[in-house]
């Protein structure tokens, strides 16, 4: 008897591990280097975790050994709260944090418990596709709403109200951006807030990336603006602390919780269930906020991120027909390939032949959900030198091609 999946993955897609990454291992399995460019997972680029972290979860692996609290353990939910609160979140209790296998794991949770069929999310395009795939998953329907290319990727507020129905429940806002690396303007998370104030929408930020910021932006928390309105935040130790293996998230539930009590039982429900997320991994939490913040070391003149999101930025928009945004935040770069240059017609297609003839891999721009074959991600983790390596060949596979 044939086992099939079930109906409700029909609509799931999650590209940046989908079947070119599949091709990719295969081509190294035959013995070739292939050039991983599909991932913000900073270790195997040679980032290392600050060294208190790793103390610390050795330190603490004798008292990790049970479950914890459904929750998480009150000092890590302590140390989120102070940072909650030096964030100018308003009105956050230890209560009001629940920590995660990842922000994934609280994600698909968050989106689980607010979903009914067929109701719908507003999430921007282009996402970053977990939040598509997790309201599909829960039954829903995300709907997306436009950011800006020409205005540095900024939500089109516009189209996002044109997109609110009877149906719509909450707005997603990823900031800084996974994968176009927008970092948005206050006017801008001022306007989204209005949106949801006069539609009475749920706000679920992702700001996991709110620490990794270049050229002296400053990020705001959606939810430091806005007090009453409901806000999930999401963030964690994956990118900023370089421990993107330790699994470690969390959750601020913030603002007027008094109308969300039905939702919020849902909430520490799906986390009894899940009984508790890894605890080693929470036993960093506390030395990760608290302690030294080398994250910035990186991004400050001579520091690595910042010269590989330059250098990645600077060989892309020296390519003929090929445009991009300067990222302001996080690690990726998300350019343009101008359709008359590249009258690309299937972009899947397009990073599939990249991979044969050049052994890189970088992702389509239609897997972030993006309306159009006229983008990719490539992220900006490696060193210099493979950056160039990886460029390079992105420019001949393009001059070469035939788009006859
Ligand atoms: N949110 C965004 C915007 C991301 O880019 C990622 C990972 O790339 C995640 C969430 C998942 O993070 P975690 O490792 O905490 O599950």
């Amino acid at each position: 008897m044939e086992v099939l999946q079930s109906a409700k993955l029909a609509d799931v897609l999650y590209d940046v591990r989908g079947p070119a990454l599949t091709r990719a291992k295969e081509l190294e399995s035959a013995g070739h280097r292939v050039l991983k460019l599909n991932i913000g997972n900073p270790a195997p680029f040679g980032f290392e975790a600050p060294h208190e972290l790793l103390e610390d979860m050795i330190a603490n692996l004798p008292i990790a050994q049970g479950y914890s609290d459904s929750k998480g353990i009150l000092s890590a939910r302590r140390a989120v709260m102070q940072y909650a609160q030096n964030k100018g979140f308003p009105s956050v209790d230890v209560e009001d944090i629940y920590l995660g296998n990842g922000v994934s794991e609280l994600i698909v949770m968050a989106l689980q418990g607010l979903l009914d069929n067929g109701d719908e999310v507003l999430v921007p395009a282009p996402d970053y596709p977990l939040w598509t795939a997790s309201t599909s998953l829960a039954g829903g329907r995300a709907v997306h709403y436009r950011c800006d290319e020409s205005n540095g990727w900024q939500p089109d507020i516009e189209d996002l109200e044109s997109k609110v129905t009877d149906r719509t429940k909450a707005i997603v806002v990823i900031n800084p951006n996974n994968p176009t690396g927008a970092v948005y303007d206050r006017p801008v998370l001022e306007a989204i807030t209005e949106v949801a104030r006069r539609h009475g929408l749920l706000i679920m930020a992702d700001e996991i990336y709110d620490k990794i910021l270049y050229d002296d932006t400053v990020h705001t928390s959606i939810a430091s603006i806005a007090p009453d309105l409901l806000c999930l935040t999401f963030n964690g130790l994956s990118k900023a602390y370089r421990v993107a293996g330790f699994r470690s998230g969390w959750m601020i539930v913030s603002g007027p919780k008094k109308h969300a009590a039905s939702y919020i039982e849902g909430l520490d429900l799906l986390a009894n269930m899940r009984l508790c997320p890894n605890v080693p991994a929470q036993h960093v939490i506390q030395a990760a906020l608290g302690g030294y913040q080398s994250i910035h070391d990186l991004l400050l003149p001579g520091g690595r991120l910042l010269e590989q999101r330059d250098l990645t930025w600077k060989l892309l928009n020296e390519i003929p027909g090929v445009s991009c945004v300067k990222p302001r935040g996080a690690l990726y770069c998300f350019p343009r390939l101008d359709p008359e240059v590249y009258p690309v017609q299937d972009d899947r297609r397009l990073i599939l032949d990249l991979l044969e003839e050049q052994h890189v891999l970088v992702v389509q721009g239609t897997g972030f959900n993006w309306f159009a074959p006229d983008h990719f991600r490539i992220v900006t983790l490696p060193r210099v030198e493979q950056l160039e390596d990886a460029l390079g060949r992105i420019r001949s596979f393009l001059e070469d091609r035939d788009w006859s």
